[in-house]
């Protein structure tokens, strides 16, 4: 199949399992792309096509970790509303947390994060619930960042 040379032309196998992508990658998503059937797309989705799983929507997920990661084995795709309350807990506040979320935080959501300074909290768990790193955490709190609220 077409895809699936093309895909194995532009990655590298790793001795850990992971078949890493080393064409075009998406400046900000982080992901590669490549046009496939006529138009650009994220080549994990490609690669699990090509593993004969049906194009269906949702949100592409490397259990390994890697966003470059193309092997078909380390990627499950999920439910765009699952995807939402594992990467934004504080925003969507179903299921467990997970480091390295990037929340869109809100007002509401910042003068809870103060709050929760003042009653202890310290700010690796702060970053952690909230889905941001650490020095957007001190940022807030010390109100260079959020200032109006
Ligand atoms: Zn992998």
């Amino acid at each position: 199949m077409r895809g699936r040379e093309l895909l194995s032309s532009k990655s590298i196998q790793c001795s850990d399992g992971c078949v890493l992508w080393n064409g075009y990658v998406h400046k900000t998503c982080g992901y590669g792309v490549q046009k496939f059937m006529g138009m650009p797309r994220d080549v994990r989705r490609i690669a699990l096509i090509c593993a004969g799983m049906q194009h269906k929507k949702g949100v592409v997920i490397p259990s390994c970790g890697n966003r470059l990661c193309i092997n078909p084995a380390h990627l499950s795709l999920v439910n765009r509303q699952v995807w939402r309350e594992k990467r934004f807990p504080t925003v969507f506040p179903i299921g467990a947390g997970e480091k390295n979320g990037r929340a869109r935080l809100n007002e509401s959501l910042v003068r809870k994060m103060r709050k929760d300074r003042d009653v202890g909290k310290k700010v690796s768990e702060l970053s952690e619930e909230y889905g941001v790193s650490e020095s957007t955490v001190r940022e807030i709190l010390s109100k260079n960042l959020w200032k109006h609220c």
